[in-house]
């Protein structure tokens, strides 16, 4: 059995970053910037401002009381100059009219007869945002890696970009296999059973920075998967099937990959999730995972997240991994790495873990309410209650 860090090289190896396109910003949540900087065209803000409402004024020209002699208004017309003996009311926002240096807040002041004078003794620049104080016109703006955020779009409205180069996102085409599946909104015959996999796979493609094209379902049948298997192919950067890898009679999988293209198939020291085809057809990747729901969302999360990163040009998982406390004994494999289905929420500096329910790995509800797979290592074979274990945080944590 491979171990889960040899089958994610595997996996990793060969795969590079999809081509970049320019989006608007209104499409760009979520979107992971393609690396290179993007240039300041201006200073952010573009001209020197008030940060309070009050008066702007000359600190050294000293003087009991100051004339006001106008006012400077946040996209207003331009204020009088300051001169000795004069302030100018200003808002917050406003420019700094010409011959002032700081601004006395409101609250520092006191107005009569249209005059206003200091309380205690102004600061020269107290409460002025110079031009490009939060970007200098001319900065390379490395932007953050990973998914744009509201306040990366906010940072490129207010530099001026209306649009932003980002990677193309992979497609993934999501292929259900099984005589038993129909597709969600369809009745039940007997003994049939809903697609649960196409759905979740595609929210997890979605999730992880791509875009999934969800085939038409398959049954057992070696003919149908193997078309669906080439139009995944010629459809998609990459194709994901889920069900009919591993080695019962109406198993058609692996032995369609190879012929199409090459397959390597594995058992992976991995629980939930043991058997995984990795492949390729017409040059495009090919994972098939397991089809009991569970090590299929599980396999993804470990094996398929990192791969679409890594073609979004992103390293790892991009998941918070943090040390929870556990204090139940929960059973598993000993031959195998277990990733337990838990709920984790903060206790005190650390964390602590609670199982989620059930770990068959057919049993969604407990994976729908688990916030974080605990990492249980191999030689165990179960969690040592009070004992702390590797946990990678999937979900909100409370
Ligand atoms: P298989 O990997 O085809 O042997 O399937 C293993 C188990 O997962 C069986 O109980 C299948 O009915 C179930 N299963 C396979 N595909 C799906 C799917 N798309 N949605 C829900 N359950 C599935
Ligand atoms: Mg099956």
């Amino acid at each position: 059995m491979l171990s889960v860090e040899e089958a994610l090289e595997r996996l990793l190896e060969g795969l590079s970053p999809m081509s970049s396109e320019r989006v608007p910003l209104a499409d760009a949540l979520g979107r992971v910037p393609a690396s290179r900087p993007v240039a300041a065209a201006h200073d952010v803000p573009p001209f020197a401002n008030s940060a309070m409402d009050g008066f702007a004024l000359r600190v050294a020209d000293g003087g009991a009381a100051r004339r006001v002699i106008g006012e400077s208004r946040a996209g207003g017309p331009p204020s009088p100059v300051v001169e000795p003996g004069t302030a100018v009311r200003i808002m917050t926002g406003a420019p700094m009219p010409v011959g002032a240096d700081s601004v006395v807040p409101i609250e520092d002041a006191s107005e009569f007869d249209g005059s206003m004078a200091v309380q205690g003794s102004p600061r020269p620049h107290a409460h002025v945002r110079d031009a490009g104080h939060d970007v200098a016109a001319g900065t390379a703006v490395a932007l953050p890696a990973g998914p744009t955020t509201a306040s990366v779009i906010g940072l490129l409205a207010a530099m001026g970009q209306a649009a932003v180069e980002v990677r193309r996102r992979p497609r993934v085409a999501i292929l259900s296999t099984g005589d038993e599946l129909v597709p969600v909104g369809a009745p039940l015959g007997p003994g049939q059973i809903h697609d649960a996999n196409g759905p979740a796979l595609a929210a997890a493609v979605w999730e992880a920075g791509g875009e999934p094209i969800i085939l038409e379902l398959a049954g057992d049948d070696p003919g149908e998967i193997e078309r669906r298997v080439r139009e995944g192919a010629e459809a998609a950067d990459l194709l994901i099937v889920s069900g009919g890898v591993s080695v019962g009679e109406h198993d058609h999988v692996r032995a369609i990959i190879e012929r199409l293209g090459a397959l390597d198939f594995w058992r992976i020291a991995v629980q939930p999730g043991k058997p995984l085809a990795f492949g390729h057809v017409d040059g495009r990747p090919v994972i098939g995972l397991p089809g009991n729901p569970v090590s299929a969302l599980v396999t993804f999360e470990l094996f398929v997240r990192p791969m679409l990163r890594r073609m979004l040009g992103l390293l790892g998982d991009g998941r918070a991994h943090v040390t929870a406390r556990i204090d139940e004994e929960m059973a598993k494999d000993p031959a195998r790495r277990a990733y337990l289905r838990v709920r984790l929420c903060a206790d005190g500096a650390g964390y602590r873990a609670a199982s989620a329910g059930g770990q068959a790995s057919s049993q969604l509800l407990p994976l729908a309410f688990a916030n974080a797979l605990l990492v249980v290592p191999e030689g165990l074979a179960a969690t040592v209650p009070g004992d702390s274990y590797e946990a990678i945080v999937t979900g909100a944590v409370e």
